[in-house]
Protein backbone atom coordinates (compact mmCIF):
# COMPACT_ATOMS: atom_id res chain seq x y z
CA UNK A 1 0.00 0.00 0.00
CA UNK A 2 1.27 2.99 -1.03
CA UNK A 3 0.15 6.78 0.32
CA UNK A 4 0.12 9.74 -1.96
CA UNK A 5 -0.14 13.52 -1.53
CA UNK A 6 -4.03 14.76 -1.89
CA UNK A 7 -3.02 17.94 -3.04
CA UNK A 8 -1.39 17.05 -5.88
CA UNK A 9 -3.82 15.36 -7.87
CA UNK A 10 -7.10 15.34 -9.56
CA UNK A 11 -9.76 12.97 -7.87
CA UNK A 12 -12.83 12.26 -9.07
CA UNK A 13 -14.76 11.05 -5.79
CA UNK A 14 -17.07 8.50 -6.35
CA UNK A 15 -19.75 7.10 -4.05
CA UNK A 16 -18.72 3.47 -3.47
CA UNK A 17 -18.41 3.20 0.15
CA UNK A 18 -16.16 0.04 1.00
CA UNK A 19 -13.74 -0.72 4.02
CA UNK A 20 -10.40 -2.35 3.74
CA UNK A 21 -8.38 -3.81 6.42
CA UNK A 22 -5.32 -2.16 7.09
CA UNK A 23 -2.71 -3.84 9.20
CA UNK A 24 -1.31 -1.35 12.13
CA UNK A 25 2.22 -0.69 11.23
CA UNK A 26 3.11 0.33 14.74
CA UNK A 27 1.61 -3.32 16.19
CA UNK A 28 0.68 -5.57 13.53
CA UNK A 29 -3.08 -5.34 14.58
CA UNK A 30 -5.74 -5.65 11.41
CA UNK A 31 -8.52 -2.65 11.61
CA UNK A 32 -11.38 -1.73 9.51
CA UNK A 33 -11.15 1.22 7.99
CA UNK A 34 -14.72 3.08 5.65
CA UNK A 35 -13.43 4.78 2.92
CA UNK A 36 -14.67 5.85 -0.85
CA UNK A 37 -13.30 5.00 -3.81
CA UNK A 38 -12.24 7.45 -6.30
CA UNK A 39 -9.98 7.91 -9.29
CA UNK A 40 -7.04 9.82 -9.89
CA UNK A 41 -6.15 11.07 -13.36
CA UNK A 42 -2.55 10.71 -13.94
CA UNK A 43 -0.34 12.25 -16.71
CA UNK A 44 0.21 10.14 -19.53
CA UNK A 45 2.42 10.24 -22.44
CA UNK A 46 0.01 10.33 -24.86
CA UNK A 47 -1.79 13.28 -24.44
CA UNK A 48 -5.17 11.94 -25.51
CA UNK A 49 -5.20 8.50 -23.41
CA UNK A 50 -6.27 10.12 -19.46
CA UNK A 51 -5.29 7.09 -16.98
CA UNK A 52 -7.60 6.85 -14.10
CA UNK A 53 -6.14 5.22 -10.79
CA UNK A 54 -8.26 3.79 -8.27
CA UNK A 55 -7.83 4.86 -5.37
CA UNK A 56 -9.54 4.76 -1.81
CA UNK A 57 -10.12 7.86 0.65
CA UNK A 58 -10.50 6.85 4.39
CA UNK A 59 -13.79 8.63 5.34
CA UNK A 60 -12.95 9.39 8.62
CA UNK A 61 -9.69 9.34 11.28
CA UNK A 62 -9.15 5.70 12.01
CA UNK A 63 -7.01 4.56 15.14
CA UNK A 64 -5.72 0.99 15.74
CA UNK A 65 -7.80 -0.34 18.30
CA UNK A 66 -5.21 -1.92 19.88
CA UNK A 67 -2.24 0.57 20.22
CA UNK A 68 -4.16 4.16 18.87
CA UNK A 69 -2.15 5.23 16.43
CA UNK A 70 -3.71 6.98 13.46
CA UNK A 71 -2.84 4.58 10.74
CA UNK A 72 -5.61 6.58 8.26
CA UNK A 73 -7.02 9.49 7.78
CA UNK A 74 -9.33 11.63 5.02
CA UNK A 75 -6.43 13.18 3.42
CA UNK A 76 -4.17 10.59 3.09
CA UNK A 77 -5.04 8.23 0.41
CA UNK A 78 -4.87 4.37 -0.22
CA UNK A 79 -3.52 2.90 -2.81
CA UNK A 80 -2.70 -0.74 -3.84
CA UNK A 81 -0.41 -0.67 -6.00
CA UNK A 82 0.54 -3.79 -8.46
CA UNK A 83 3.65 -4.98 -9.17
CA UNK A 84 5.00 -4.81 -12.30
ZN1 LIG B 1 -1.64 -0.82 16.38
Amino acid sequence: MVHIGYQDTKARILNIKKSLKMKSPNCGHWNRVPVNKIFIEQPSSERKVKVLIPMYEPSEVVKCKKCGKIIAEPKQLIGIRKKK
